[in-house]
């Protein structure tokens, strides 16, 4: 739960005409703006941004409201998640209401963290690998979308990740929380070896967990993360975090990383998986 009064600072600090701008040009036209709508096609503005209100209306298509549904609208988010969009946007740090919630968001944001860490590595170490890279060329995956997909490869190690999560400060208990490195009797060891690594994001682009896929026939084929905190199986869809950007109507879903990253090279940009 996002409290009132965060959700008023978090629109205080967004102001609407700035963060308008950065979707359509805007003109001052008396007491606010104009510009083109950038919800349906128009060649003389109809778009109005009203300053001291902190609206927007437009004319054409009949769409208006103040700055989060704007950012609703514009990012294709829900509610909560476009307060998240423009606190981050504005530098402000979301407090959740009531002291568990809070102990929850602060794990939560820590394991986050910690995927971006290793995500890093993963990505690092594919292109330092000819192999994981001859494996991509093989199954036609493209550099630009081991980048934009942010695709990695978890070395045939016991402790690459183990180590780089060590000696960047990270306590063995976050690294297992984030279901990245499994304890055992001789101490912890990486969870993801010798694996193709897909790492899967939210809406926003926060990387969630992961998917590792095998470079040979040995099973499993995949290796997912384990739910946790930041990740909960039943509530993400692979790549909606670029679906929701696509000027489609439509979604396509599809059932792996690899069909949803094969249409995504055609221009397919509304897949799911
Ligand atoms: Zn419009």
């Amino acid at each position: 739960m996002i409290s009132e009064s965060q959700i008023e600072e978090i629109i205080e600090k967004n102001e609407i005409a700035d963060v308008i701008s950065e979707y359509t040009m805007l003109t001052r036209r008396g007491s606010g703006f104009m510009g083109l709508c950038p919800f349906h096609r128009e060649k003389t503005p109809s778009f109005s941004v009203h300053e001291s209100k902190q609206i927007f209306k437009c004319f054409g298509c009949g769409k208006g409201g103040n700055v989060v549904h704007f950012i609703m609208l514009a990012e294709g988010l829900d509610y909560v998640s476009a307060l998240e969009f423009l606190a981050n946007r504005a530098g402000i740090e979301i407090e959740q209401t009531g002291s568990q919630s809070a102990n929850l968001n602060k794990i939560r944001q820590d394991i986050l963290a910690v995927n971006k860490e290793a995500a890093k590595l993963f990505y690092k170490n594919i292109r330092t690998s000819k192999m994981a890279q001859e494996y991509c060329m093989n199954r036609g995956i493209e550099a630009k979308t081991i980048k934009g997909f942010g695709i990695g490869y978890a070395l045939d190690s016991w402790n690459n990740l183990t180590d780089h999560l060590k000696k960047i400060g990270v306590t063995e208990d976050l690294m297992c929380q984030a279901g990245l490195v499994i304890k055992s009797n001789d101490g912890c060891h990486d969870k993801f070896r010798n694996r193709l690594m897909f790492p899967i994001f939210d809406v926003l682009g926060n990387v969630i967990a992961f998917g590792g896929r095998v470079f040979d026939s040995s099973s499993p084929k995949y290796l997912n993360s384990p739910e946790t905190i930041a990740y909960k199986k039943g509530k993400n869809l692979y790549a909606l975090n670029f679906a929701r950007k696509s000027e489609s109507k439509r979604v396509i879903m599809v059932e792996g990383y690899m069909d949803c990253i094969a249409l995504h090279q055609r221009g397919i940009t509304y897949k799911v998986a």
